[in-house]
């Protein structure tokens, strides 16, 4: 029998906490390419996630005894169940996100890998280790380690319903915390899945990884429930609400929020190579990516080449939710609208659509969007300075790199990007100059499936990092310990310090510091 069979065909009613803090009111989840019904979920007020946070809570004392190999054979034990599962699982985020079956599989893989890097590594990351102590403490022993937070909250999207939020569950599992998941209103199926994966692979921590689901208000609660933080991803809009909402009880937050990423097709660039890279980075999963491709600035050199490649490119995609459409519907509906209006903008301020369009060709109906590329995009424009979250790609002719660099970094966006170049010593360069999280040099996305590299961005694309030992320190704090190994005769920090300490001690400082010009 499957996991959804098992959790009563997906309606949440025996999904990890979800069947003990019961509420009597409910929301569905449909599948965005027929409408069809995926599941039913309790709307979760503020005392049933409450009363999930405090179970959560009990459970996070024996997660966190369980100590870097007990919780990494769990961790072990999770991530074989779901590699067991990949199909089932596959097939639920192709039903209840919209994504062919093959990108779902990918999405599932990246985060398994996550799971085991977080699991192998949280040790030497996070584990006690000896620190020096200089010159003041030299008769002590000096200790650092990284501590759990013990209730994580996570809040998740819709448009990476598994690696996203598994990019915070795996890392602060793997800290030593428990977590409480709320998943999108559009992927409570997945999340719910989730977590009943979690309850039978690993029976005697099953408290640890706990769902709750609703709309934004169970999202609130999870913010005032008293969690140790609460890792949110979503748009930047979203994000300042959640901030606000943990201000009021000065929990900590972790802001994973959108994108307008550029690409720079340079000089010496394999055109077509960049050309392949674009367009998968701006349609699959109908350009519903955070790190997704929006903006490509092309130096003049190649621009015509790019341009040609890119749209004989595009023109072999098709939306649909058959096996062989390249990507599915918009997951959420509205999306379109916003889509709609970045196309129809740079269209009336004078910009060339050369596939897709602003009419029934762009926007046949039915969830889905055409692949859409616009050129000569006015650099004021919605489609190049705010988040389009659709299957788009604007392309830019720059003069050189340097151009492209300086319109890549005017935004107040700054996840990541990518730089197509022939020069190692130069793409480095530029890379480190543009103003993100991430930048891939020939291709694009690859820093999201490294699990040593830390995932974040800077500006509106938020704060704090998960993956890589930064996004298991991420959910941790830091406990500094000293220990006294040997009395001194004069203890600088002590009123019985003899009256000359004070000049002894400038003295020292002195010949060891004063040196130094
Ligand atoms: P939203 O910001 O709309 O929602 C994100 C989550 O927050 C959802 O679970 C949502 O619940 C919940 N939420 C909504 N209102 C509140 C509230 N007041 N308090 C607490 N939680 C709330 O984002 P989307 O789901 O539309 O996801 C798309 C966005 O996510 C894009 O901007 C994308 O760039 C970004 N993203 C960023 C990533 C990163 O790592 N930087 C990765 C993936 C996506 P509900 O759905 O029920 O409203």
């Amino acid at each position: 029998m499957s996991l959804a069979e098992e959790m009563d065909t997906v309606t949440g009613e025996s999904a990890g906490s979800v069947d003990r803090h019961a509420t009597s009111r409910t929301f569905e989840s449909t599948d965005p390419a027929t409408g069809a019904v995926v599941g039913v979920f309790p709307l979760h007020d503020a005392d049933a996630v409450g009363s999930t946070v405090e179970q959560a809570r009990e459970a996070a004392a024996s997660w966190a005894a369980l100590g870097f190999d007990g919780r990494r054979q769990r961790l072990d034990a999770y991530r074989g169940y779901l590699a067991r599962r990949l199909h089932e699982l596959a097939d639920l985020v192709h039903r209840e996100n919209g994504k062919p079956h093959a990108d779902a599989i990918l999405e599932i893989s990246l985060a398994i890998d996550h799971l085991a890097w977080a699991s192998h590594h949280a040790r030497k990351a996070l584990g006690p280790r000896r620190v020096r102590v200089g010159l003041l403490a030299a008769n002590h022993a000096a200790y650092l380690e990284y501590q759990p937070l013990g209730v994580v909250g996570v809040i998740g999207p819709w448009n990476y319903p598994v690696f996203t939020p598994m990019g915070s569950i795996a890392y602060a599992l793997a800290a030593g915390n428990a977590v409480v998941f709320k998943p999108s209103e559009y992927t409570p199926a997945i999340g719910a899945w989730l977590a009943a994966a979690w309850r039978a692979a690993v029976p005697d921590a099953a408290d640890a990884f706990q769902v709750v689901t609703g709309f934004g208000d169970t999202g609130a609660a999870l913010c005032r429930a008293g969690v140790g933080k609460i890792a949110f991803t979503g748009s930047a809009p979203t994000g300042r609400k959640v901030m606000a909402t943990c201000a009021e009880t000065l929990t900590p937050v972790l802001m994973e929020l959108g994108g307008k990423d550029a690409m720079i097709v340079d000089d010496d660039a394999d055109v077509v190579a960049a050309a392949d890279a674009a367009v998968w980075g701006a349609m699959s999963n109908g350009g519903q990516t955070c790190i997704g491709v929006e903006r490509v600035y092309a130096t003049a050199a190649v621009y015509d080449r790019f341009v040609a490649e890119v749209t004989a490119q595009v023109r072999s995609l098709r939306p649909g939710s058959d096996d062989e459409a390249t990507y599915g519907p918009m997951t959420m509906p509205s999306q379109i609208d916003v889509v709609r209006r970045h196309v129809q903008d740079a269209a009336s301020a004078g910009a060339r659509v050369i596939t897709g369009g602003t009419d029934h060709d762009a926007f046949p109906g039915e969830g889905y969007v055409a692949p859409t590329v616009l050129l000569d995009v006015p650099e004021e424009s919605a489609a190049i300075r705010e988040e389009t979250f659709g299957p788009t790609l604007t392309i830019t002719r720059v003069r050189d790199a340097e151009e492209a660099l300086r319109l890549a970094n005017d935004t107040s966006y700054g996840l990541a990007g990518s730089i197509f170049s022939g020069s190692k010593a130069r793409a480095l360069d530029l890379a480190r100059r543009m103003r993100s999280g991430m930048t891939s040099i020939n291709s694009v996305l690859t820093f999201a499936s490294v699990p040593a590299l830390p995932f974040g961005g800077v500006g509106d694309s938020g704060f704090g990092r998960i993956h890589g030992e930064d996004g298991l320190k991420e959910f941790t704090r830091a406990k500094a310990i000293t220990r006294q190994r040997f009395a001194l005769p004069t203890n600088v920090m002590s009123f019985h310090r003899p009256a000359n300490t004070a000049d002894q001690l400038a003295r020292v400082i002195g010949m060891v510091h004063g040196r130094h010009r």
